[in-house]
């Protein structure tokens, strides 16, 4: 009798089928499943349902006979054609939703979850010691470090800090335009995206709705393409990764950053081979002690905490909204209508959602995310629209992220402050702010920055919280020295809920 394995669309890297240590049977029979349901439930982008079903039907030709790939309507009745009801293994997915399925079929035999460095009960015994307070992503982080003797020189950290943050904050060189950094890896499409991009656009035919451009495919499909894309971003780009990390430029979305987060998401890369890549460069001389450290901060601190954490919090965790947040998305939102955006810093990076499903981090916390705060939009929304608008966005990554660190809502257990911003904190930390018709410094008048009314608002609508936090009462104080506060919040309320 075969012994069946089946693997998820974000289990698709060769340490998924390997044999021991909790893994499937050796030689075992592969099942991969399209389940159809995935995007009549939610309107992705694009190019983010192009690339999973890019990624899963590569990895299907690459196991040729060995795997038996159906497409159907769910997984339960994809699972049924597939294999009838014969045992399988499966990895523990990577959501609560597909975790209580595998739950509910008596056929499926679950094995521990890979892709990650830790396993929960390891992050479980660690977070027992250290909840009493808060849970501090820097503790874990060093914890992390030190059990995978992860860049590290005996007991110390390598290059005698654990944090090099002083080194890797500044603003993006001024006037330049782009960083210069070397270009990152771009895949070339193949005969498997041109039928991908023909089944979507039969979907569509038959209603199936999405959002965005899709096109050229431009993360990996396959671990050959996210191999190549490590590769030259280790040998490359991770020398300038650090410096500049948290500015943004017009012109150069990507700046050092690795487009690596996609890869590992879908289980093309493991994040183990990621920072040992790191590390070696570093060791070889390839690349500065900051730079690596502020990558191997990125994998082995926050993407291996926000995948703890989803765990960790439970399942009520989404249902947070500590602020009281209820408006809804405005339909320009919605739709990535960056056309209809004059704000330049928002309208800039709304296109690059809209065109490839991505923007880094910054971006995304300090623009789009404390735009939906400071108007109040309701957090189970936001964290929905991230979900579906970005080609890395997946449940355990988006509830922490958006959820917690962006809105706010778990009223402190994932940060120590909300994350938001005036327009002097964009206009010190990219060049967005040339040539907008807003201008950062004013709060008043026709010219005022949304992000300087929008942060005053905020801070007006949430003083108690604020002024009880110490890391936000400076912002309190700072809006009982402001003269001229009603005229700011009206200036705010009369931009109303359109594009600013
Ligand atoms: P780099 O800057 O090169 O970083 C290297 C890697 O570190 C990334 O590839 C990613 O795997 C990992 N990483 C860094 N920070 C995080 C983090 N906070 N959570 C998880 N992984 C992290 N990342 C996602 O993978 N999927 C998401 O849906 C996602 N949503 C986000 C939403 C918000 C509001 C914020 C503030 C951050 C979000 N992130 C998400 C984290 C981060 O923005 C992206 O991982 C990163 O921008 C991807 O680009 P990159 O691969 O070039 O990253």
């Amino acid at each position: 009798m075969t012994d069946w394995h089946w693997l998820f669309g974000d289990q698709l890297g060769p340490h998924f089928l390997a044999p021991g240590d909790g893994g499937p049977a050796r030689d075992a029979g592969v099942v991969m499943i399209e389940a159809r349901s995935v995007f009549r439930r939610r309107r992705f982008h694009r190019a983010k349902a192009h690339l999973v079903l890019s990624a899963m039907r590569h990895r299907a030709a690459e196991l040729g006979d060995r795997v038996r790939y159906v497409r159907a309507e769910t997984y339960r009745e994809g699972l049924r054609k597939a294999i009838g009801d014969a045992p399988v293994t499966v990895h523990h997915p990577t959501s609560r939703a597909a975790l209580r399925l595998v739950g509910s079929l008596d056929q499926a035999r679950m094995l521990p979850a890979r892709g990650f460095l830790l396993p929960q009960e390891a992050f479980r015994a660690w977070a027992g010691e250290h909840d009493g307070g808060r849970l501090r992503q820097e503790d874990f982080y060093h914890w992390v470090r030190r059990e995978f003797d992860l860049l590290m020189d005996g007991d110390s950290p390598a290059g005698g800090r654990w944090n090099h943050d002083h080194a890797n904050r500044e603003p993006p060189p001024k006037g330049a335009g782009t960083l210069g950094a070397p270009k990152p890896y771009r895949p070339r499409e193949d005969h498997i995206d041109d039928e991908v991009r023909a089944d979507l656009d039969q979907w569509q035919e038959e209603g199936i709705r999405f959002v965005g451009r899709d096109g050229p495919r431009r993360f990996p499909a396959s671990r050959r393409e996210a191999l190549s894309a490590l590769r030259r971003f280790t040998e490359h780009r991770l020398a300038g990764f650090g410096p500049h990390e948290d500015a943004m430029l017009a012109d150069d979305p990507v700046m050092s950053h690795s487009l690596l987060s996609s890869s590992l998401n879908l289980g093309l890369l493991d994040p183990a081979e990621c920072v040992a890549a790191a590390e070696d460069a570093w060791r070889a001389g390839h690349a500065p002690v900051h730079s690596v450290e502020g990558f191997v901060r990125q994998i082995a601190g926050w993407r291996e905490y926000v995948w703890q954490l989803y765990w960790y919090f439970g399942e009520d965790y989404r249902r947070n909204n500590a602020l009281r947040h209820h408006a809804p998305l405005p339909e320009w939102f919605l739709e990535l209508d960056a056309d209809a955006v004059s704000a330049r810093c928002l309208a800039t990076v709304l296109a690059q959602v809209r065109d490839t499903g991505w923007t880094h981090h910054i971006p995304r916390l300090m623009l789009l995310g404390s735009f939906a705060l400071q108007r109040g939009w309701d957090p189970r929304e936001v964290t929905d629209w991230f979900h579906r608008c970005f080609v890395d966005g997946y449940d355990w990554v988006m509830l922490p992220n958006v959820t917690g660190m962006s809105q706010y809502a778990d009223g402190g257990r994932m940060t120590t402050k909300p994350y938001t911003s005036g327009g002097a904190y964009i206009h010190r930390m990219s060049d967005l702010c040339d040539g907008c018709v807003y201008r950062p410094g004013d709060r008043t008048g026709e010219r005022a920055c949304p992000f300087t009314t929008g942060y005053w608002s905020f801070v007006h609508r949430h003083r108690a919280l604020l002024s009880g936090n110490m890391r936000t009462s400076r912002a309190v104080q700072g809006l009982d020295r402001l003269g001229d506060l009603e005229e700011v919040l009206r200036t705010e309320r009369g931009r109303g809920e359109g594009p600013p």
